[in-house]
C-alpha cells in the first residue's frame, strides 16, 4: 500500500535546538524506512543561525517553505551570542514572525505527569499522579499586541506605560471551538477561564464561550472560573481538569504553572495551531518544546530530546492524523523512563544517566517492541 508523504520542515534553531531536531530526524528516518509512515524532511534556518547566514532571524522564503509543509518542527532560538542584536530582529522575532505569518491563534500546552518522573514534581505524588491536563492559551490575540499601546510623559513629567487588552467574538470563538473539539477527544470537559468579573473583554470572553457551547457542543461539559482562582486550583487540585482554554496573558501564566506540575523541562511539548482552510482541510501548525535553547548545556550531549520527540508525537496526531504512532511515541517515552535510562536533567537514584542520541536510540527501541507486540496483537505485518 503506497502512504501518503508527510512533508514536514525542520527548523532546529539554536544552541541545544539542533540536538533534539537530530533525534527526531533520527526517529522519522526510522519510521519511513520501516514503513510504518512516509516523511518528507526539509531542513531550514531560524534564530540566531539565520541572524547569522541572512541578517534575519526567518527569511521570507523559509516562511514560504513552513506554508507550503504539512507541519512544521521547531527546535529552540536564541543565547548569549545574540543578545545584543537590535530587538526587532532578535532570534525570538523569527518565531513571533513565524507565529503571526501563518496565523497560530491556539496554542496547546500539555501537562502530563510519566509515573517514572512522579518525584521530580514539587507537588505531593498524591496530587501529580496520572495527571493529565491540556492548556489551550489564545496566542495571537490580547494585551500582547492589543492598541494602544505605549509609554507617554504626563503633564506632571511622570511616565505612563499602557497597553489594551482586546478580543473579539470571532477571535474567542475560534480558540474555543479548538477546545471544544480537542475535549471531545478526551474527557469531554472544558474549563474557560477570565476575569469577567473585573474586566468587559472577561465579560464578552464568558459570553461568547457559553454561546458557542449551546450551539455546537452540548456533549461537552462546560464550567468557568475566574483565571486567579484557577491559578490557585491548579495547585491545590489539578486533576479536576482536562481542558482549559483561556486568553493569552493568563494562558501564558497558567500554561507555566502547570507545564512546571510535571517538574522538568525538558520533557515539555507543545503545538501552536491555525484555523482550519474551508477548502483544503488543510491547517498551518507549528510544534516545538516549550524549553529554550539552553546555551549552558548546548553541545555537550546532555539535552534531553523527549521535549522535542513528543512535539513530534502532537505534530503526527494533529496535523499528521497518525494519532495512532503518537500514543506508540508517548508509551516508548514512559518505557523508556520506566527502565531507568535518563538523560541528566531528570537523572534520580539507581538510573542509568545517558546521552541525548542515546535517549534518542532507547525511544526507537523501544517504540519498535511496542509496535511489534501492537501489530502482533492485531494481527497486522509492517
Ligand atoms: P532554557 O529553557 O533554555 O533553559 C533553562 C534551564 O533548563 C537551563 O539550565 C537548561 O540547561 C535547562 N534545560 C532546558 N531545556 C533542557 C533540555 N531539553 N534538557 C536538559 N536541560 C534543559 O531557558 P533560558 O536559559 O532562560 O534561555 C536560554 C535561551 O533560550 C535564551 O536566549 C532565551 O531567549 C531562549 N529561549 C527560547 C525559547 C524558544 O525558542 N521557544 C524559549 C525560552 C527561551
Amino acid at each position: 500500500m503506497t502512504q501518503t508523504s508527510h512533508k514536514i520542515l525542520l527548523l532546529p534553531g539554536d544552541g541545544i535546538g539542533p540536538e533534539g531536531m537530530a533525534e527526531v530526524s533520527k526517529l522519522a528516518n526510522w519510521l519511513s524506512a520501516h514503513h510504518y509512515a512516509s516523511f518528507e524532511l526539509e531542513t531550514d534556518l531560524v534564530g540566531g543561525a539565520a541572524i547569522d547566514a541572512h541578517g534575519v532571524p526567518v527569511t521570507d522564503e523559509t516562511i514560504a517553505k513552513a506554508k507550503a509543509a504539512d507541519a512544521v518542527m521547531l527546535g529552540a532560538v536564541g543565547g548569549p551570542k545574540w543578545d545584543r542584536v537590535d530587538y526587532a530582529i532578535r532570534p525570538e522575532a523569527g518565531l513571533l514572525k513565524l507565529r503571526k505569518e501563518l496565523d497560530l491563534f491556539a496554542n496547546l500546552r500539555p501537562a502530563l505527569v510519566f509515573d517514572a518522573l512522579i518525584e521530580a514534581s514539587t507537588l505531593k505524588p498524591e496530587i501529580v499522579r496520572g495527571l493529565d491536563i491540556l492548556i489551550v492559551r489564545e496566542l495571537t490575540g490580547g494585551v500582547y499586541f492589543g492598541e494602544p499601546r505605549g509609554i507617554e510623559i504626563l503633564p506632571n513629567g511622570e511616565k505612563r506605560g499602557f497597553n489594551t487588552q482586546t478580543y473579539t467574538t470571532s477571535e474567542i470563538r475560534r480558540v474555543a471551538e479548538v477546545a471544544f473539539d480537542l475535549a471531545g477527544k478526551r474527557s469531554k470537559k472544558v474549563t474557560s477561564c477570565e476575569k469577567a468579573n473585573v474586566m468587559e473583554s472577561g465579560k464578552l470572553w464568558r459570553e461568547v464561550v457559553t454561546e458557542l457551547h449551546a450551539e455546537k457542543y452540548p456533549g461537552i461539559a462546560l464550567s468557568h472560573m475566574y483565571a486567579d482562582n484557577c491559578a490557585m486550583q491548579l495547585l491545590r487540585n489539578p486533576q479536576q481538569f482536562d481542558v482549559i482554554v483561556t486568553d493569552n496573558l493568563f494562558g501564558d501564566i497558567l500554561s507555566d504553572e502547570a507545564s512546571m506540575l510535571t517538574g522538568s523541562l525538558g520533557m515539555l511539548p507543545s503545538a501552536s495551531l491555525g484555523a482550519v482552510d474551508a477548502t483544503t482541510g488543510k491547517r498551518y501548525a507549528m510544534y516545538e518544546p516549550v524549553h529554550g535553547s539552553a546555551p549552558d548545556i548546548a553541545g555537550q550531549g546532555k539535552a534531553n530530546p523527549l521535549a522535542t520527540i513528543l512535539s513530534f508525537a502532537m505534530c503526527l496526531r494533529y496535523s499528521l492524523n497518525r494519532g495512532d504512532l503518537a500514543d506508540a511515541i508517548e508509551q516508548a517515552a514512559q518505557n523508556v523512563l520506566n527502565s531507568g535510562l535518563r538523560t541528566p536533567d531528570i537523572m534520580a537514584e539507581h538510573c542509568t544517566q545517558i546521552s541525548t542520541a542515546d535517549m534518542g536510540d532507547a525511544l526507537i527501541r523501544a517504540l519498535e517492541t511496542s509496535l511489534f507486540l501492537s501489530m502482533r496483537a492485531t494481527g497486522a505485518s509492517s
